[in-house]
């Protein structure tokens, strides 16, 4: 498929330009079956960018599975993040966990302030979002401004989820365990559910909530 091949000559030129121009380059992932197209990528482009995975400590196993399974497949330099906050202070009055009662806060704590601390020490955020998934993302470009002077480069933002399906079919990629069994994206287990007719549909479920903050509170006021 030709389209692999420009995309990947395209996003390849564009971290040489970056890294030329002397950035420190970092990536996240939440390594979901639709994330690790941009993971291959960057392991065929350069396999020393970091790969900052939010450890919140709330991911199912199998999600922790697949991501050590990845990492070794594609010799990645993955590094956890884990919350400055202790689980026991990650609770409310009535003893519940915050997902259960304030789950922005929960993300904040768990994903916000971690991946913020790693964006004071570098220059670019290399993020894999795409416009199809949700109404913030579609309105994003392909850079921009984030914390600290970063900046956020999309690679991915204009490709389609068959454009995802057509890349993992093309390079034989493992998919993430709980896809086969319904879930369609795959964040922390007390807040994703099984659903079918939406990528994101299944997270947050009942909840205004569609993000988890990292592509809205970590991107630069316009
Ligand atoms: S997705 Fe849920 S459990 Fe995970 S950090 Fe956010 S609120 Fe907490």
């Amino acid at each position: 498929m030709n389209w692999i091949a420009e995309e990947t000559e395209r996003i390849g030129r564009e971290i040489s330009r970056l890294k030329a121009e002397g950035k420190k380059i970092v990536s996240s992932s939440s390594f979901q079956s639709h994330s690790i197209p941009l993971l291959h990528l960057i392991s065929r482009i350069d396999n020393s960018i970091p790969i900052y995975f939010l450890n919140t400590g709330f991911h199912f196993a199998e999600t922790i599975a697949y991501k050590n399974e990845i990492s070794e497949l594609f010799q990645l330099n993955t590094i956890d993040l884990h919350s400055a906050t202790e689980k026991l202070f990650q609770k409310d009055s009535m003893d519940r966990f915050l997902y259960a009662s304030e789950p922005t806060y929960c993300c904040f704590i768990n994903k916000i302030l971690p991946m913020d601390e790693v964006l004071k020490v570098n220059d670019v955020w290399i993020a894999g979002v795409r416009k199809d998934q949700t109404g913030t993302r579609s309105k994003f470009n392909e850079y921009e401004g984030g914390p600290h002077d970063t900046t956020r480069f999309h690679p991915i933002l204009s490709w389609t989820s068959k454009m995802i399906h057509e890349y993992q079919t093309m390079f034989n990629l493992p998919v993430h365990p709980l896809e086969s069994q319904g879930y369609l994206s795959v964040g922390c287990e007390p807040c994703t559910s099984k659903y079918i007719s939406s990528e994101r549909g299944g997270r947050w479920q009942g909840l205004k909530k569609e993000e988890c903050g990292l592509h809205t509170d970590l991107v630069a006021k316009k």
